[in-house]
């Protein structure tokens, strides 16, 4: 097996399982014991904004009391070492690989850290609440959103995405079970472009056999192992 060149590595809720953070796939469709309609879409911010704010409350002071687990952290030392081109596309709104060392990130569904202006659409940080009476600093109105890309929304930096994976010669998918697109069809793009194409997942996903390899089992273990072979 040739060493990569470029590599692109897609995760999900399941990196973030063994720190804590419940996936959704895991718990009958319920994230945090809501359904997704009601807490995760543009309609339902605009049905009931305090219920929505207050789910995103919950999940971003959750975020106090987690830390990267061995999954987190050996993406990012994989990252200080490798000399070639390497880009991590999360879809979790933790900041768990940030904290871990990750560096060329993109967090395709946002951030529960960050909140956005409904006027301006400037992105600001986020570390406390948002209720009704939350002032965004850009205009200094009651106008603030939670930094997260809810079903129906645009995911971001698309085209940075593609083009990495258009380019790549290794695209690793960890922790996500494959029901959620566009990052879903991501292994697609990298199979049209020849790239070896490899699953981390606790068990076969949605998507599985899109992929030429598979290693199954707690990411926590898996991705250190696998990140070894290829050095
Ligand atoms: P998902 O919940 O649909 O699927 C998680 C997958 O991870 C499952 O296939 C499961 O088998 C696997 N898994 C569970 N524990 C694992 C472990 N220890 N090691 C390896 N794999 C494990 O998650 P998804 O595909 O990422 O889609 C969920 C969407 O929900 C994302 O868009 C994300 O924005 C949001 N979400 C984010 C978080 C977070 O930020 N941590 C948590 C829940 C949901």
């Amino acid at each position: 097996m040739t060493t990569p060149k470029r590599i692109v590595v897609l995760t999900g809720a399941g990196i973030s399982a063994e720190s804590g953070i419940n996936t959704f796939r895991d718990n009958g469709g319920l994230w945090e014991n809501h359904r997704l309609e009601d807490v995760a879409t543009p309609e339902a911010f605009a049905r009931d904004p305090n219920l929505v704010q207050r789910f995103y409350n919950g999940r971003r002071a959750q975020l106090n009391d987690v830390n990267p687990n061995p999954a987190h952290i050996a993406l990012a030392e994989f990252e200080r070492n490798f000399a070639g081109d390497f880009l991590l596309v999360t879809q979790n709104v933790d900041h768990l690989h940030q904290q871990a060392g990750s560096k060329n990130l993109i967090h395709m569904h946002g951030e529960l850290k960050k909140s956005r202006c409904l006027n301006t659409g400037r992105i600001h940080n986020q570390q406390t609440d948002i209720n009704a009476t939350s002032l965004c600093e850009c205009c200094n109105t009651p106008s603030l959103r939670p930094h997260i890309v809810w079903f129906g929304e645009m995911p971001l930096d698309m085209e940075e995405i593609y083009q990495a994976l258009e380019q790549c010669d290794l695209f690793i998918s960890i922790g996500t079970s494959g029901n959620v697109y566009p990052a879903a069809g991501f292994v697609e793009v990298a199979n049209s472009v020849n790239a070896r194409t490899v699953e981390i997942n606790l068990e076969p996903s949605r998507g599985a056999d899109a992929f030429q390899e598979a290693f199954h089992g707690p990411a926590s273990v898996k991705v250190a192992e696998f990140l070894a072979t290829i050095i």
